[in-house]
């Protein structure tokens, strides 16, 4: 056994080996330790050889936390009863085979899933210097290619989020390529460079679906056809053999959809936040599907913005329809909100991996659907282009349905082997059986009824055991007592048991029934499942038509509850926002009690292609370029916005610079990054794209980085020409917009009060004169004296910058000069020495006056 074990791991080196042994998945020498240690198995020792195993019915617990602890692992099972191996042989060994890899790209059970996104297992290669990326989702029959630049794939892949991305050997070794395999580096699997052979790559494709050419499919370069084809590939030697259920291959164009860049993604923290969690992120706050299939669309649509004006406006046109229809939103909802994931079943049953629930999930997901269609039905007027494609899909009363529903028991084993899932009354001949089975119960009891009065022997019983079957005991004392038909079977200490022919008998009917039940209700099941795969592209655009119901009716009830507008789609490069909010911190403000969101408008035409934004710390500039941004991408998504009027002109692609994270863990400083990722911004921005760039250059010494934040502003006016937001607290910048005819200065509205500056979050033309960063620092509880100091340096800054004069002769900071300041302020002395309940209200308004003359004119000791 051990030599079949070893042939089996040789094979896949790469992954730990689950090796079947009777009840238990057993795991051998040098992937013992490891695996015992990932998941806290106790790890032992046989003929000293290191092993350590779990029970096979708790695979499924144990498997996610292998997978995300970043192990693969193959399954090896048991193909034969141990029986039957005993028939070649006292010692023959049972054979036992891999059955399915698990990687983290080829899941497609729900423990190991996440209900609310796709799975992707993702292939690039490259033909003659031209990019193919192929991406499929095992778990829902998804698979569509998109042929690509250099460029395209960064941002490419970082909207697909793919779990496992395969590519060749030889794209390892591209240097344009280096980068981006680092960052992917944890879940690339890099296969041998003949998986992506283009002319086998074809072969592998058309044999998969059986045709004599893809034509019927769409247009594909063969780039993408080779990276397609290598999914596959890959999916034969994962999934030994299995059905696979795959959707037919579709092509998806770059040009549709909104560019965004990785760096841009994160900045903007579209599906997860800076610190990682998905709180706080924009999906979290707009995301009101109901369904995991619609939660996952809604996530595809978040990540992959549209750039065709009719597109969009189709989308537009759904949500606005159930807008105008505020009660139907519930009336769906409310059923939606029960139904089951229809795609990941079908996966399953697909793969021959599903069970009597995936059936349950088909039915009630069938019956949900045509119950919608009927609701759409009534409704006064046409329905919009998309609902009424969706409404097509809908199935109309299905065989199907009604046959599962009459086939299905209320209560449902996890597994088809397990049975009892059959409905009683739906098959006869199973019915029968289920008789045979229960009154065998009863049957038996007779016999013991009628055994105890012929043998006179109160106390006889009939039990059961796994050894022996049926038997028939009686105590010590009895034994002798027991004569014909009783044949004796085991004499234990106090008791003896018999059985007789007529029990023999009577054991081999009932066990004969019950496999025969077992057996009949997993030929029923696989009927079931075979229809329903007969019905598999219906079923799959019905889940579709589901999820866009979903997803259009959750925009709808976002725009009426947030109170967002519809924006108008312009195929010019307009950008006109009236009121906008920023949707994420508009809901935390919303949360707690603090004082409501300002909304602001933003016009980036006529004169003001590009704003310059200057403004204290924490007036909201951050705030205001973000919002902008996420405008663009909640329009183009297909989403109302929030703001009172909206027209954008359609952005090809979308770049944000904001806010400077360290990036430690990829070992490049905060610096480094900012000039990466600003370099990639003016080297592909065009006239139709919206740079947002917060601070740039803060990263460097002032005058270095005043210097990149202005030939980079000077740059993106006079060579990118796009739309774009520029906030900076170099002042000096200020000046550029007398000079560059498409720049506008704009600034952050504050209130200077007598106790510091009130932040009116409000964006006005103009710039600021001032910075305010020492009062921050104030309200962020920095020393006073610390404080007081920095009020001084800065004072000589500013008139040593008139003068010319350097820092020089400034005096040392001490901490002497700290303890005597801190002791010894004149302000406090004065307070103390007033006793408030000895004081008119004329004299505590003179004393007033007092103590602030003394604050003004004191200085800490130089
Ligand atoms: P810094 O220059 O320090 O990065 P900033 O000017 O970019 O600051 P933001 O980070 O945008 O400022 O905003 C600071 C805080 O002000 C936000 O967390 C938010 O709570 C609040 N804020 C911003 N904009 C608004 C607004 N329009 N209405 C109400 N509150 C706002």
């Amino acid at each position: 056994m051990m030599a079949q074990y070893r042939t089996l791991k040789d094979q896949h080196p790469d992954c730990v080996l689950l090796f079947r042994l009777g009840d238990f998945y057993e795991v051998f020498f040098e992937d013992a330790p490891t695996v015992a240690q990932a998941i806290g198995l106790q790890l032992t020792r046989r003929n000293e050889i290191p092993m350590c195993g779990l029970p096979w019915h708790q695979l499924e617990s144990y498997l996610p936390q292998l997978i995300q602890k970043g192990f693969r692992v193959a399954l090896c099972e048991q193909l034969e009863d141990p029986a039957e191996a005993k028939k070649r042989g006292p010692k023959a060994l049972v054979r036992r085979d891999i059955t399915r890899i698990i990687t983290p790209g080829t899941l497609t059970e729900d423990t190991l899933l996440t209900p609310r996104s796709h799975n992707y297992l993702a292939a690039v290669t490259s033909v003659r210097g031209n990019y193919g990326l192929a991406w499929l989702d095992l778990s829902t029959g998804v698979f569509q290619c998109q042929p690509l630049s250099v460029a395209e794939l960064g941002p490419r892949l970082a909207a697909l989020e793919p779990s496992e991305i395969l590519l060749p050997e030889i794209l390892t070794q591209r240097p344009e390529l280096f980068e981006l395999w680092r960052q992917w580096k944890a879940r690339l699997t890099v296969q041998p460079d003949a998986t992506f052979h283009p002319a086998n790559g074809r072969e592998r494709l058309l044999k998969l679906y059986q045709t004599q050419s893809l034509d019927a499919f769409g247009a594909f370069g063969v780039p993408e056809t080779t990276a397609a084809a290598a999914l596959v590939a890959y999916l034969d030697l994962t999934q030994k053999g299995a059905t696979l259920g795959l959707q037919p291959l579709s092509a998806v164009h770059g040009d549709g959809v909104l560019q965004i860049d990785p760096a841009t993604r994160r900045n903007l923290e579209l599906t997860a936040t800076l610190a990682g969690g998905s709180k706080g992120s924009l999906l979290s706050v707009i995301d009101r599907t109901v369904t995991a299939a619609g939660g996952r669309l809604f996530r595809e649509q978040l990540a992959n913005p549209l750039t065709d004006v009719m597109a969009i406006n189709a989308r537009l046109d759904a949500v606005g329809w159930w807008t105008e229809r505020a009660p139907l939103i519930e009336i769906l909802r409310a059923p939606l909100k029960t139904a089951p994931d229809l795609e990941r079943s079908l996966g399953r049953l697909a793969l021959r991996r599903g069970g009597p629930r995936d059936l349950a999930a088909i039915a009630g997901g069938l019956t949900l659907a045509e119950g919608l269609r009927n609701l759409l039905a009534q409704q006064d007027g046409g329905l919009p282009p998309l609902l009424a494609a969706a409404w097509q899909a809908l199935p109309v009363c299905l065989p199907l349905t009604a046959r599962l529903e009459d086939a299905l028991a209320d209560d449902l084993p996890m597994l088809a082997r397990d049975g009892g899932f059959i409905r009683t009354g739906f098959n006869p001949r199973l019915d029968e059986l289920r008789r045979l089975a229960s009154d065998g119960a009863l049957v038996i009891r007779d016999l013991e009824a009628r055994y105890r009065k012929e043998s006179g022997i109160a106390t006889l019983k009939i039990k059961h055991n796994n050894i022996l079957g049926y038997y028939i005991e009686v105590t010590s004392r009895f034994a002798d007592q027991m004569g014909a038909p009783f044949i004796h079977r085991q004499t234990m200490s106090g008791a003896a048991r018999f059985t007789t022919t007529e029990l023999g008998d009577l054991q081999s009917q009932l066990l004969k029934a019950d496999a025969e039940a077992k057996g009949l209700e997993l030929q029923l099941f696989e009927e079931l499942a075979t229809m329903i795969l007969a019905e598999m592209p219906a079923l799959h655009a019905a889940a579709g038509a589901l999820a866009t119901l979903d997803v259009t009716s959750a925009l709808a009830d976002l725009a009426l509850r947030q109170n967002y507008v519809r924006p108008e789609i312009a195929a010019d490069v307009a950008f006109t926002i009236e009121a906008g909010r920023h949707p994420v911190v508009e809901a935390m403000l919303a949360a707690g009690d603090a004082t409501p969101f300002a909304p602001n408008g933003c016009c980036l035409e006529d004169g003001g292609r590009l704003w310059l934004l200057t403004g204290p710390n924490m007036a909201g500039k951050s705030t205001f370029l973000r919002q902008n941004a996420l405008m663009v991408i909640l329009a183009q998504m297909g989403s109302f916005v929030p703001a009172r009027r909206a027209r954008i002109g359609v952005v090809d692609k979308l770049f944000s610079r904001v806010g400077a994270a360290d990036d430690l863990a990829q070992g490049r400083s905060t610096f480094m990054v900012e000039m990466i990722e600003t370099a990639a911004i003016l080297n592909q921005a065009t006239a139709r794209s919206l740079v947002i760039l917060d601070e740039i250059g803060r990263g460097t010494a002032t005058y270095d980085g005043l210097s990149i934040a202005w030939a980079t502003l000077e740059y993106l006016h006079a060579h990118n020409q796009c739309r774009g937001l520029f906030a900076t607290h170099y002042h000096e910048l200020t000046q550029l917009a007398g000079q560059l005819p498409h720049l506008a200065a704009h600034t952050m509205d504050v209130r200077e009060t007598a106790q510091g500056i009130v932040f009116l979050h409000q964006v006005k033309p103009g710039q600021a004169d001032r910075s305010y960063g020492i009062f921050v620092a104030q309200l962020a509880g920095m020393p006073t004296p610390v404080l007081e100091r920095a009020e001084h340096i800065l004072s000589r800054l500013e008139e040593d910058r008139v003068q010319g004069r350097g820092l020089t002769d400034l005096p040392l900071f001490t901490p002497q000069h700290f303890r005597r300041t801190a002791a010894s302020s004149p302000v406090e002395d004065a307070l103390r020495g007033i006793d408030p309940d000895a004081l008119t209200p004329k004299e505590a308004l003179e004393q007033l006056y007092v103590l602030k003359a003394t604050a003004r004119t004191f200085k800490p000791a130089a």
